[in-house]
């Protein structure tokens, strides 16, 4: 069976202890390869090699980390399907999506900041003929970045490609549940020529090579995605420190549907917000609002096109749904429908776990689940499920529904299904949330500013905003006279 290893200083190496720890296929619940179990020393290494690169790497003409960033985009483009299908496998999701959405999404991250930095400028204050300011922006140095497994190259790539861009080295973790796109990218940019210790991947667990990058002396950023409860960890760790910290966390995002909406393309769009990646994107929304008057026929219209969807193989180009990450994941989601169940909640689809055959009878497969009967502040409302289950809550006024949307200690997305200007106007501006789609969802523009307020994160990134972050202004003051 394949041995995954570390990216240190360009080279692939086996961790310094020499323990593993066992790679699943959720699809089928069996192990199929192994991970680096790493710990403190290789990030220690990780992080030596990265410091060794900086001097000449931070110096390196834009122009040509933008040249080495392309290639790597290129090979990523070259290689979509091997990378869609070792997504797939490792991740549980359909390959499918993996090709369509992960991996072009994972070559257009590099491509963007390796074009962005071309254009990346600072600013300049003059004091009329007195002085002139200019902002200086250097690199940091080496950055920490830990990503999280539901997508797993996509947001992996989302920190390295801006951290290397702007000229910093990075040390970089990956899910230790979904380790092997990360893997296969450490091949490529062996291709691609990049020099060796601008970017390490240190595999393993979270306690061990998160809280190491989390509280390495020598690494001054850190740039996470993944849990709230994670994310507050971190930022204990590194606030003593004084790092640079953007966490992108938890989201527990409502979807709300006024009367006056498209009715077809809020249906169709909401299966995809609920679903897509068997509900564990941090973006989903999984508390669907309804406007009183239209709840029965939308509920209707909603339930028998959830009942269409086909959960299966995740490389069987018909299935919607694949198989969420773990026995642990499949576990929680299972209990959150339990507890809606206790909290009053009637299961309207779904609910259960869905039993495949043959060599995917172990395989972590949940119905897509639909629930109502639910008060907007039970605990199914508020905590973050992180998958296929979503809540169905009726409202009367634009009040109430804004009051039912705040109500989480999350703050990341919010849809909004109206036709009407003011309205979408209005209620976007009331919503706490840091993106929020009118009429769609999941539409990036990758130069827009990207993350949550309250619970879900601290710090923006995505366009230009990533390179502030990846880099230190310095004024310089000129005094003219
Ligand atoms: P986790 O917080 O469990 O893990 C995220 C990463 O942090 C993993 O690489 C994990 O390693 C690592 N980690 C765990 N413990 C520590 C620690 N003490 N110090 C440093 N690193 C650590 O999140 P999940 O992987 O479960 O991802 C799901 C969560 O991510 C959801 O809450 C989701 O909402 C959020 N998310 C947010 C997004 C956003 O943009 N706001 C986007 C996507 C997901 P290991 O895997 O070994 O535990």
């Amino acid at each position: 069976m394949q041995k995954i290893k570390n990216y240190i200083n360009g080279e692939l190496v086996a961790p310094i202890s020499n323990l593993y720890i066992d790679n699943y296929n959720p699809a089928t619940g069996k192990v199929y390869s192994f991970i680096p179990d790493s710990d403190e020393q290789d990030v220690n290494r990780a992080t030596e090699a990265a410091l060794a690169a900086f001097p000449k790497w931070s110096v390196t003409p834009k122009e040509e980390r933008s040249r080495i960033m392309l290639k790597i985009a290129e090979l990523i483009e070259k290689n979509l399907d091997r990378l869609a299908i070792a997504e797939s496998i490792d991740n549980g999701k359909p390959v499918s999506l993996a090709r369509m959405i992960d991996i072009p999404r994972a070559a257009s991250n590099f491509h963007f900041y390796a074009t962005g930095i071309l254009h990346y400028a600072s600013h300049c204050h003059a004091m009329e003929d007195t002085a002139i300011n200019y902002t200086l922006r250097t690199p940091v140095g080496v950055a920490g970045c830990i990503s999280p497994w539901n997508l797993p190259l996509y947001l992996f790539t989302w920190k390295i490609a801006p951290a290397i861009a702007s000229g910093n080295c990075v040390v970089a973790k990956p899910s230790e549940i979904t380790p092997m796109t990360a893997y296969l990218l450490s091949e490529l940019c062996i291709e691609a020529g990049l020099p060796k210790g601008v970017l390490n991947i240190v595999h393993g667990y979270g306690h061990k090579v998160g809280a190491a990058i989390s509280a390495h002396p020598k690494i001054p950023l850190i740039s996470f995605t993944g849990g709230t409860k994670t994310g507050a960890e971190i930022a204990r760790v590194a606030a003593p420190m004084f790092k640079k910290i953007s966490l992108e966390l938890g989201g527990k995002n409502p979807n709300i549907i006024f009367a006056d909406c498209d009715f077809e393309n809020a249906v169709k769009t909401t299966l995809h917000s609920s679903f897509a990646n068997q509900g564990q994107i941090c973006l989903c929304g999984s508390r669907i609002f309804i406007e009183r008057s239209i709840y029965e026929k939308f509920k209707n219209e909603f339930i028998s096109k959830v009942k269409t969807l086909k959960v299966g193989n995740p490389a069987d180009s018909e299935s919607r749904l694949g198989a969420v990450v773990s026995k642990a994941h499949m576990e929680k989601i299972l209990s959150y429908v339990e507890l809606a169940k206790q909290e009053g909640g009637t299961i309207l689809s779904g609910g259960h776990q869905v039993k495949l055959d043959g060599e995917f009878s172990e395989g972590y497969y949940i119905a897509p689940t639909v629930i109502e009967g639910l008060a907007y502040n039970c605990r199914t409302n508020q905590e973050e499920i992180f998958g296929p289950v979503v809540t169905l809550t009726p409202f009367e006024t634009e009040e109430e529904v804004l009051m039912y949307a705040n109500s989480t200690q999350y703050g990341l997305s919010a849809i909004v299904w109206t036709e009407s200007l003011t309205r979408a106007h209005r209620v976007a501006g009331m919503l706490h949330a840091g993106i929020v789609w009118i009429n769609c969802w999941l539409l990036r523009d990758l130069r827009t500013p990207f993350g949550g307020v309250k619970s879900s994160g601290v710090g923006r990134e995505g366009g230009f905003e990533a390179f502030d972050f990846f880099t230190e202004p310095k004024n310089v003051c000129i005094k003219l006279k």
